[in-house]
């Protein structure tokens, strides 16, 4: 739906006076938590059918004002995507395989009638607002400037058909560690009334939706002490899909790894796929396929899997200890983070903040 008009990309950004001190920034990166602190600017576009994309602008963070016929608060014609920009040692500041949030930020578009945003107009955009918020990026640990790109309509009309204005904005939040004591595994609970995605819906794409059709079971998840849901398909509530917000893998006692196929109701993550190469660069043979439910249940009462991990760009790699629903539990190997999982883990980070070498060239510099 990209029409030709779509200029190629060029920003402007508007000067205004820094809202914060750097001191009051540095007090805000010495405790940044997650998803609670925001940078001092922001990216914004948009685009119609007419004009494609324009309109390129990094600005002042601050609210949006929205009509309230505005398409998006109605239909959650809506798609977002979520990054990370890492700080080195040195300094420099780098980002892990950002051409696969360009194209599965594409994916997501046009699934959900929106149009799609031109790579370079995408790779712009993130350099354009961290290049802006430098500033902004932790140092040290496993700190990063969490970026979250999104796309709405924003054509104000109530009536059902895709929207005819659309705004695309990124904004930036500083992240802390994900685990400041130090990696423990969680506890995941099993949804056994509610299914995340159905064959032939929205679940590959990163929209909002999904996510909202999520926090109900994950609500259960949180009520019954654990830390997220893990859906089954949606047509035979066998076979495991994914976690709320990550996906999984499996270790199995000969060494080999796991991890459920896509089936077009799963979301591609891009750390799943980097280590499906991590897995195999450090000697594991790593299958996609399926898994069942009883395969879970089974395989970590006798053994045949020895660890189970789940992956997403927020934690990288988090062990998974117990699997819980109504009435009982899995607990994979002694219930701690497994050395499989944590060889990965170490291979990823290391990788994502410049410690080891970059031999599929994923790291981009800023
Ligand atoms: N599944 C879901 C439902 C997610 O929201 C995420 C986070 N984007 C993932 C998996 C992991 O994807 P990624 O590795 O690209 O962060």
């Amino acid at each position: 739906m990209t029409p030709m008009t779509t200029p190629p990309y060029e920003s402007r950004r508007d000067p205004h006076p820094a809202p914060r001190t750097p001191s009051e920034r540095e007090a805000i990166l010495a405790e940044p938590g997650f998803g609670v602190h925001f940078t001092d600017h922001m990216f914004l576009a948009e685009w119609t059918p007419d004009s494609g994309w324009r309109d390129a602008r990094v600005v002042p963070y601050g609210p949006l004002s929205i009509d309230p016929a505005t398409a998006v608060l109605h239909y959650a014609q809506e798609i977002f995507e979520g990054l990370k920009a890492y700080s080195h040692a040195d300094g420099s500041v780098w980002l892990f395989r950002p051409e696969e949030n360009a194209a599965r930020l594409r994916r997501s578009a046009h699934r959900l009638a929106l149009p799609e945003l031109p790579d370079e107009w995408f790779l712009g955009s993130i350099r354009d607002l961290v290049t802006a918020d430098r500033a902004w990026v932790p140092h040290g640990g496993e700190t990063s400037l969490y970026l979250r790109p999104f796309m709405f309509a924003s054509e104000v009309f109530l009536g059902v058909r895709p929207s005819k204005h659309v705004t695309y904005s990124v904004i930036a939040s500083p992240a802390g560690a994900y685990f400041p004591g130090g990696v423990r595994p969680v506890s995941i609970w099993l949804s056994s009334d509610y299914s995340r995605a159905a064959s032939g819906g929205t679940g590959a794409a990163k929209c909002g939706g999904n996510y909202a059709a999520s926090l109900l079971p994950q609500q259960e998840a949180i009520d019954n002490g654990c830390a997220q849901v893990a859906f089954l398909d949606a047509e035979k509530h066998r076979w495991v899909e994914e976690l709320g917000g990550m996906n999984l893998y499996f270790v199995q006692s000969d060494g080999s790894i796991v991890t459920p196929e896509l089936t077009g109701s799963i979301l591609e993550g891009i750390t799943r796929d980097s280590i499906l190469q991590i897995a195999r660069d450090l000697g594991h043979e790593v299958v996609e396929r399926r898994v069942s439910i009883d395969e879970w249940r089974d395989g970590t009462a006798d053994g045949t899997i020895t660890e189970v991990f789940a992956c997403g760009t927020a934690a990288v790699v988090t062990p998974v200890g117990a699997l819980k629903w109504d009435g009982g539990q899995a607990v994979a190997g002694d219930g701690e983070a497994g050395k499989v999982t944590m060889d990965v883990r170490s291979a990823l980070v290391d990788l994502q903040y410049g410690r080891a070498d970059d031999p599929h060239g994923w790291m981009r510099q800023v």
